[in-house]
């Protein structure tokens, strides 16, 4: 994979302005490939041990070819990009003393945190956010934790996004028995396809569409069933179905559930700090260019536009790239508004 596009190295002369970059995802990896071959001097700042975000650390190895991965970040890295691991933006330094250090800032931190439902019994030890859950397998598999990650016998996966998908192969990968999936509308209307669905299948887990967990049972302070709701869909013009409840239950007997329904974007920072606006759905607020509401900081990525997919995520990093460009040359101003 590579993350040098639009650009050959050696083309251009070393300029002495200099972009940081927080995140080192798609987002990040490509913008910092463009601006390093066009001469700037890029610094990413990023929290885990290894560069690479989602396709490191989320995507399972039967989806991308990690070692293509690696082989990007090598060739970033031989090119001189500097990667600060193991560095929380928020945490180990601060937003702010990145934004004193260099002439732009691009932030591309994506969407590291699940969202959960609100059910009685959510507070259960064996009731996991998937997406983290998922991080914490990559970490232990690659050796940057001795600690593996928890496995039951009776597993229920939550969702019917790609991060289900992914659940259902890990649980299996780990041991579980019995794997179940809880999906609100049918296959047709899930974000993982009918081909994700078919997957999950395949690896041997029972699919129950139209259903939603309401309920987490617990016995002696540990999960031991799940109630669920059978739902209906209902057309609503120009928009997908919506499920609504049908008030008829069923329980299924599970040790562990795995919730897989949706992702939050988390940017480096609390909202409205250093004069960064955010949205009402969490996204940073950037317009055409990517420019955020604070100069010179620029936003891309999934935590810019909402979790996505690694193609939108690279394009949209790329072209913030070639915007910060445009600004430290001075053809691009600051956003008015
Ligand atoms: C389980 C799972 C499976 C997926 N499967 C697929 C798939 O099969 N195909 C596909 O195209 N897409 C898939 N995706 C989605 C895809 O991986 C993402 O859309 C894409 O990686 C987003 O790119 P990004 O650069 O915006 O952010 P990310 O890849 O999320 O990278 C963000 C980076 O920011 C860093 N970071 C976050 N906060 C901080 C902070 N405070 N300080 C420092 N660093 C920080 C993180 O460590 C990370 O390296 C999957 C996602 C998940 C979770």
């Amino acid at each position: 994979m590579r993350f040098i596009i639009g650009c050959k190295p050696g083309e251009h002369p070393e300029k002495d302005k200099s972009v940081g970059i927080v995140g080192a995802g798609p987002a990040g990896l490509y913008a910092a490939g463009y601006l390093k071959c066009k001469g700037y001097k890029v610094t990413i700042y990023d929290q885990m041990p290894e560069p690479g975000g989602f396709m490191i650390f989320g995507v399972l190895e039967i989806h991308i070819d990690k070692e293509k991965v690696r082989r990007g970040i090598k060739e970033l890295k031989e090119l001189g990009v500097v990667f600060k691991q193991n560095t929380r933006v928020g945490r180990d330094i601060l937003l702010g003393d990145i934004i004193n250090v260099h002439d732009a800032v691009l932030i591309a931190t994506g969407t590291w945190k699940s969202r959960r439902l609100k059910i009685p019994g959510s507070d259960l030890p064996e009731v996991l956010p998937a997406t983290e859950w998922i991080v914490d397998y990559h970490l232990w598999k690659y050796g940057y934790s001795s600690e593996k990650p928890m496995i039951k016998p009776r597993v229920l996966v939550v969702g019917g996004g790609l991060t289900a998908v992914d659940a259902v192969y890990v649980s299996k990968w780990l041991g579980a028995e019995e794997v179940y999936v809880s999906y609100r509308r049918t296959r047709e209307y899930a974000p993982a396809g009918v081909r994700g669905f078919k997957e999950m299948e395949e690896q041997g887990a029972t699919v129950y569409e139209l259903t939603v967990p309401v309920e987490y049972i617990g016995e002696n302070g540990h999960l031991v069933e799940v109630k669920l709701e059978k739902l209906k869909l209902v057309q609503e013009p120009g928009k997908r179905p919506k499920p609504v409840g049908t008030g008829e239950y069923f329980t299924l007997k599970v040790d562990m559930v795995l919730e897989a329904i949706g992702l939050i974007p988390t940017p480096p920072f609390n909202g409205g700090d250093y004069g960064i606006k955010l949205r009402d759905d969490g996204t940073i607020d950037v317009d055409e260019y990517k420019r955020t509401t604070r100069e010179p900081v620029f936003a891309a990525g999934d935590v810019s536009h909402g979790a996505s997919l690694i193609g939108p995520a690279a394009k949209s990093g790329l072209d913030a790239a070639k915007a910060i460009e445009a600004y430290l040359e001075g053809r691009l101003g600051w956003r008015t508004s």
